[in-house]
């Protein structure tokens, strides 16, 4: 395996680190603690178009609706690099949750739809949503949903709560996940719809306070109640019951992006743990670096996130070579193994600074506040690892 970083994604990487480290960083705290959208978005339009004139806009989406085309693994070390800010993602157009509805725009969607809702979200001229996990239901076991679309006339009737559909506040669309077809097997009962948000019926009851924090547009996760939504049959995605399908090609390859994302905040907290060890006077000519506890600690956080890292280029090679279905195991390895990473680099990272980890006048906080939820979504830890030890073990119950 070459470990080499191609030289135009070396060069692309480059460029971006430079931005993001030169635009973005000042403004984070207007991305981990927004709560005026409107002024925010304003200030963030601003540096997409910069983005844009730079020809650096939609890196992981499709050159013939305007995005540069990057491959799996040229994404990856794109991720890494916008991931170092909270907004970097969002300034170049390839943020969570679009980026999943893109994908599965663009592999499902009918020509009608790709004009009317994949086009503009490219373009970065509207936001939106995926809408899956229910308030009374198991998220860790989504064949049981609750939700239902039922046909009525030409149209489906949907009706359902959900909640921690993230960016739902001024999102154009939701795809949302319904049960169609009760009468099939489990895994082929439900579908994705595309459902407008000003539907009669699309409503968005709040912004769900995570941390003490509710946030707003982009940076807000929504609780929606579907009550008597009606959407023409057209607006299925694929074909019914192919909702469970769909969702895991959304969600295999793009967790690599997702990690690698993670480990973008990773290799900032450590950055910035270095700087606070070498510069914060702990007694008389002696730094915090001088400790050898803090020592270790670097340590042990440098070694983590490079084996985090490697891990997640092997599951991104993986896929190159079989797949994403073969790389089943090694996707959801990097999925628990990247989360608790983050999790002990950014709480090594809050130690170190003290006082100052806790404020929030570094990044440090929001990371955490906004990254804890790595360890549940796309999938709790609990629920991979059930899935690595079964592959494990099966073949060890067949001998
Ligand atoms: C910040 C954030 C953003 C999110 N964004 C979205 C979004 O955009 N769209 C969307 O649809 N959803 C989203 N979610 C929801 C997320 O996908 C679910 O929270 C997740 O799937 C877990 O479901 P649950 O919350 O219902 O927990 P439950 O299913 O009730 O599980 C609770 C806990 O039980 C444990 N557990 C579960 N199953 C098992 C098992 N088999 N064995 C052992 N332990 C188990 C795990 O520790 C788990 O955390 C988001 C969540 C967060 C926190």
């Amino acid at each position: 395996m070459d470990f080499t970083i191609p030289e135009r994604t070396q060069i692309i990487c480059e460029m971006m680190d430079e931005f993001v480290k030169k635009e973005l960083f000042p403004l984070d705290s207007i991305g981990l603690g927004s709560t005026d959208w409107a002024a925010t978005e304003k200030e963030l339009g601003k540096k997409r178009e910069m983005v844009k004139k730079m020809e650096l806009w939609a890196p992981n989406h499709p050159k013939e609706f305007g995005g540069m085309g990057l491959k799996l693994m040229e994404h990856a070390y794109v991720s890494e690099v916008l991931g170092q800010s909270s907004l970097g993602h969002y300034v170049f157009g390839c943020q969570a949750p679009d980026a999943g509805n893109i994908e599965i725009l663009h592999q499902y969607g009918t020509d009608e739809q790709k004009e009317k809702y994949l086009k503009p979200l490219v373009e970065g001229k509207i936001r939106s949503c995926f809408s899956m996990t229910e308030v009374d239901m198991p998220g860790s076991n989504p064949t049981m949903l609750e939700t239902t679309a039922v046909k009525d006339g030409d149209d489906y009737v949907i009706n359902g709560h959900k909640w921690y559909s993230s960016s739902a506040d001024g999102a154009k669309f939701a795809i949302v996940m319904a049960v169609t077809n009760p009468e099939n097997s489990r895994y082929l009962q439900a579908s994705m719809i595309l459902v407008p948000s000003d539907t009669e019926g699309f409503n968005l009851v709040r912004n769900i306070p995570v941390m003490g924090h509710a946030g707003a547009g982009y940076f807000s996760h929504g609780e929606i109640l579907y009550q008597n939504v009606r959407v023409p049959q057209k607006n299925i995605l694929g074909g019914e019951g192919q909702g469970f399908v769909m969702a895991q090609d959304r969600l295999g390859p793009g967790r690599i992006h997702h990690c690698m994302r993670w480990l973008g905040i990773c290799n900032r907290a450590f950055d910035m743990m270095c700087k606070r060890a070498v510069g914060r006077t702990i007694a008389p000519g002696k730094k915090l670096a001088d400790k050898e506890v803090i020592q270790s600690w670097i340590a042990e956080c440098a070694a983590d996130i490079h084996a985090a890292r490697l891990m997640v280029i092997h599951a991104g090679w993986k896929i190159d070579q079989v797949g994403a279905s073969a790389a089943r195991k090694e996707i959801s390895m990097i999925k628990y193994v990247v989360a608790n990473t983050l999790q002990k680099v950014l709480d090594t990272a809050i130690q170190l600074h003290g006082g100052l980890g806790m404020s929030s006048d570094t990044v440090l906080c929001g990371f955490w506040a906004h990254e804890r939820g790595a360890r549940i979504y796309d999938g709790a830890d609990e629920v991979h690892k059930v899935s690595v030890a079964k592959q494990i073990l099966k073949a060890y119950r067949m001998e």
